[in-house]
């Protein structure tokens, strides 16, 4: 099949690879010039595990390509896919500008038949503002042409992305057209083999699935940090308690971990947007405004904690920061907690030492040079002189770290665990003073 991929980001590039690798032919189209640039020589922008072989390999075999010319684009595909940004605008809800220029683009090349495809996570209602906007760009040409708008949102994870496309937990599908339909399910056929995953649905319920499942999980990780501040006030452990909780099959293990508060790309965003949407429709979305107001003060609670312990005597101070990523196995730095706490420091008059074993040069990107930030080497190369250390992200290797070393290099035998990767106990008799996440008087 012929495929045509508008944005070449984490969503795009990694649907347009697994799509290749099935044995279609993928062209995406970005219209960032260096970017299409590095592909075409190879060179993959994001760090994601497995990315490039496969990008490299389909380039290769002739089934995956990448231009500017959106015009080529169009012509290309069957299949056009929207897999473009869709930021936060001032009021939080989601800023379509991209996806309705996409949409506008098809509209002006488009002479035959064309599914366009939303793979971004847009507002409920965004299917219609796309139909609309390619139904009037063709229609100022004089041409009349059919197309179909589907829903198809993208629940892949960074770090997993390609495991996640390929074996999908489901294909979410929303048209409102049985024969759109089916062409959906030839298109994921090759992904849908062992048992039935493709859910389809009208095209409302499709864009309203993506935020229901990232809202949900954010209101995980909410719930339990809100659980975690109250215990460290109760002298309970939150560890034990989140065990005790997980045990349950209707609860379950995954996503109960308290930390220093969700980042990324979607989950900050999609829980603002779905509470914009919801109070736009007239209702007030209590929950979701509490999930995203618990999230913005738990980012804080590292940088509480040490400002406590410190007197608020920080300026002057360096600290090593261990995990710059929102998450294991990503480079992504988007409202990532650690960007809040260096920040924070820095505000403070504090000099941060951080590594991270993939982001260091998104946080050069973003932060440029400067006299309060050294990206260090290794894990231990922050540790020299350093007041304390914090750990903001639970990459594995900092799982199992040499203490001896840690206690030797660091100025204060401090640890702020923003993970609770350690076990408080074992810290304490090796002389540590250990600052988790609510693990309040551990016995
Ligand atoms: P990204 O910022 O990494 O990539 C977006 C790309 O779109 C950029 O390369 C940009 O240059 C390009 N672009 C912008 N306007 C364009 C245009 N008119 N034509 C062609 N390309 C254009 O974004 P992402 O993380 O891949 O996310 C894309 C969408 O998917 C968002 O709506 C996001 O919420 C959603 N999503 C993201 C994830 C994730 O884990 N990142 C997971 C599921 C869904």
């Amino acid at each position: 099949m012929k495929i045509t991929i508008y944005g070449s980001g984490y969503v795009g590039l990694v649907t347009g690879a697994c799509l290749a690798q099935v044995g279609n032919h993928v062209l995406c189209v970005d219209v960032d010039p260096d970017k299409i640039r590095r592909l075409e020589q190879g060179d993959i922008p994001i760090y994601e595990p497995g990315l490039d072989k496969l990008v490299r390999d389909n380039a290769a075999a002739g089934r995956l390509r990448f231009t500017l010319d959106a015009a080529e684009g169009v012509k290309h595909g069957l299949f056009q896919f929207i897999a473009v940004g869709t930021p936060p605008d001032e009021d939080g809800s989601a800023d379509l500008r991209h996806v309705l220029e996409v949409a506008r683009t098809v509209g002006r090349h488009m002479d035959e038949y064309r599914v366009v495809i939303n793979k971004s996570t847009v507002p409920v209602g965004t299917a219609d503002r796309v139909r609309a906007a390619l139904a009037e760009a063709l229609a100022a040409r004089g041409v009349t042409a059919e197309f179909d708008v589907v829903s198809n949102p993208e629940f892949l994870k960074e770090g997993a992305a390609i495991e996640d496309f390929m074996k999908p937990d489901r294909i979410v599908v929303g048209t409102d057209n049985p024969r759109t339909g089916e062409l959906m399910r030839a298109l994921y056929a090759p992904f849908n083999r062992s048992h039935e995953r493709v859910v389809l649905m009208d095209v409302r319920s499709a864009e309203l699935t993506k935020y229901a499942a990232n809202a949900l999980l954010a209101t995980k990780i909410s719930f339990m940090n809100e659980l975690a501040n109250l215990a460290e006030r109760l002298g309970a452990d939150i560890e034990a308690v989140r065990v005790g909780i997980g045990s349950d099959p209707r609860i379950g293990y995954h996503f109960i971990y308290p930390g220093c508060g969700y980042g990324g790309s979607c989950f900050p965003k999609d829980v603002k947007a779905l509470e914009r949407t919801a109070r736009g429709s007239g209702y007030q979305a209590e929950l979701l405004a509490a999930v995203e107001s618990v999230n913005e003060r738990q980012k804080q609670r590292l940088f509480e904690k040490l400002h406590a312990h410190f007197d608020g005597n920080l300026k002057g101070r360096s600290f090593a920061l261990w995990g710059l990523a929102f998450k294991p196995n990503t480079d992504d730095m988007r409202e990532a907690p650690s960007r809040t706490l260096m920040e924070a420091l820095w505000d403070a008059g504090a000099r941060v030492q951080a590594y991270d074993p993939v982001a260091m040069h998104e946080c050069r990107r973003i932060y440029g040079e400067r006299p309060d930030l050294a990206l260090c080497d290794s894990p231990e190369d922050t540790l020299e002189g350093a007041d304390a250390l914090l750990i903001v992200t639970e990459w594995t290797h900092f799982r199992s770290p040499d203490f001896d070393l840690i206690k030797q290099k660091l100025a204060h035998p401090l640890i702020l665990d923003g993970r609770n990767l350690y076990d408080p106990k074992l810290l304490q008799q090796l002389g540590f003073q250990y600052l988790a996440i609510g693990r309040g008087q551990v016995p």
